[in-house]
């Protein structure tokens, strides 16, 4: 099985390369140590090139990678000009992309895109609120399904699946807490989805939880969250936060 791996997903933050390069040295700093658990950064594109030069230690990943590979698309970026700067992972299917109108379709074709080049998706799926009936369990198997459609056994050792429930997110009004619960059971549905369709090569796959995660709960989601690591969104702008993340998930892993 892989390492335990702590993302931490800068957003659209910070607003200058100086305050990003600060960040980063913080943590990169304080985790020089850090031997069992893989640690992902990912900020905005436009500062990916400088951070990679800063640390061996902590990967690189994007926020998101299109599908094409060049050509007429203004404004894209594909996953090979993203690999080709040193990124190694990518988050495939954010919600708050989803919310731009990011469809399951668009969500695989990036995945696919990420994969034939070498990148390592982080596919987010999560329902925007819990019912009654559980119907939510059919909106993330559909999410999967849909998200993975036509992926080989061969590729899916490099796809990590990052559980988010968008409302347990931080940005989320009105937004509630998810605890371990929530995810250990959402872990154990994914991970029966991802075994019925790929088989015992499933197990590979890395399920991480993401949703207000932060330096006080990490533990207990990492206990009893059923789940391979974390995906950290603010608490990700916070060093000292997030190097604690990171620190937790190295004890648990001894
Ligand atoms: C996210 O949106 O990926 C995330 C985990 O955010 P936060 O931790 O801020 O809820």
């Amino acid at each position: 099985m892989s390492k335990k791996i702590i993302i931490g997903n800068w957003k659209m933050n910070p607003l200058t390369l100086k305050e990003a390069e600060k960040l980063f040295n913080n943590v990169a700093k304080n985790v020089s140590g850090i031997k069992k658990t893989e640690i992902v950064i990912c900020p905005p594109f436009l500062y990916l090139e400088r951070l990679k030069k800063i640390s061996k230690k902590i990967n690189l990943g994007a926020q998101d990678a299109f599908w094409g590979d060049a050509g007429a698309y203004t404004g894209e970026i594909s996953a090979e000009m993203l690999y080709n700067i040193g990124a190694r992972y990518v988050i495939s299917g954010h919600s708050e992309r989803r919310a731009l109108g990011e469809s399951n379709t668009d969500v695989n074709k990036k995945v696919r895109a990420s994969l034939s080049v070498g990148l390592r998706p982080v596919l987010c799926v999560g329902e925007s609120a819990r019912d009654e009936n559980h119907g939510y369990f059919n909106f993330i198997k559909t999410q999967l399904e849909e998200c993975l459609a036509g992926i080989s056994k061969n590729s899916i050792s490099k796809i990590t699946i990052a559980y988010e429930p968008i409302w347990a997110i931080s940005s989320t009004p009105n937004r509630q807490d998810a605890t371990s619960d929530d995810s250990r059971e959402m872990a154990i549905f994914i991970r029966k989805i991802l075994s019925d369709k790929f088989g015992p090569e499933a197990s590979q796959m890395r399920i991480i939880y993401g949703g207000s995660v932060n330096e006080k709960d990490a533990e207990e989601f990492l206990k009893n969250g059923g789940v391979d690591g974390l995906l950290a969104g603010r608490a990700s702008l916070d060093a000292k936060k997030f190097v604690e993340i990171v620190k937790t998930c190295e004890i648990l892993s001894k």
